[in-house]
């Protein structure tokens, strides 16, 4: 087959070539210390560590990181590799989330990669959250708990939610830990490719929590805006 073309440059040779994969953009603080929502203006010069929202309803999660924000060639990497199920993107993700994790590290007793539900699985053929996180539980020498929790309910597309509150009610009970998973006093580190607001992670999270899980951390290659 043919080696792999550069989502940045289009040369071929390397899924992500080294002088493509130096100038991504990286989500530099300040950010909220919860959501990792960039913050700007007054809050930002009041030194403010969490954003309005988390502020206002605070989440289940511990903490949601992304070394990366959605733009450039990073977004289409992500892409790429949701619709198009790349393997060779998803080794060039994981790897940069681990070398995340080697500088930025989280706790990850298990690594869970956000699921989708069975209907939209089974359409596109895989899921890019559950091949980032093997790469990841590889790289970090973690189990992978592919199968710990199921979504349960299609919820609508979060890119149509308005609003955070309409975000939030799309993925309320959403998720459903399988019976006999023996979270209790684990600590989980959830695997996505982006997070939008943080509210689908969350009510993971939450789940996760309400079965015993002692700390859930978010992990994601991007963040929106
Ligand atoms: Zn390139
Ligand atoms: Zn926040």
């Amino acid at each position: 087959m043919f080696p792999p073309r550069c989502v940045g440059c289009d040369r071929w040779g390397a899924a992500l070539c080294s002088s493509c994969r130096h100038g991504l953009p990286r989500l530099l603080p300040p950010f909220c210390a919860r959501c990792s929502e960039p913050l700007a203006g007054p809050s930002a010069e009041r030194g403010a560590s969490l954003c309005v929202r988390c502020r206002d309803h605070p989440l289940a999660i511990d903490g949601i990181r992304s070394p990366y924000l959605m733009e450039g060639a990073i977004r289409r990497a992500i892409l790429e590799l949701k619709y198009q199920g790349v393997a060779s993107l998803a080794v060039t993700l994981g790897r940069l989330l681990h070398d995340y994790l080697e500088a930025h590290p989280l706790p990850a007793d298990v690594i869970v990669p956000l699921p989708l539900h069975s209907r939209r699985q089974r359409r596109r053929g895989f899921n890019q959250a559950a091949l980032l996180a093997k790469e990841v539980g590889r790289l970090r020498h973690r189990p992978v708990g592919a199968d710990l929790i199921v979504r349960v309910r299609n919820s609508p597309s979060q890119a149509q939610a308005a609003t955070a509150e309409e975000r939030r009610a799309n993925v309320k009970g959403a998720f459903q830990v399988r019976e006999g998973a023996a979270l209790g006093g684990k600590r989980v580190l959830l695997v996505d490719d982006v997070c939008t607001t943080g509210a689908t992670l969350d009510a993971c999270a939450r789940a996760l929590k309400e079965a015993g899980a002692a700390e859930v951390w978010g992990l994601t290659v991007a963040r929106e805006r």
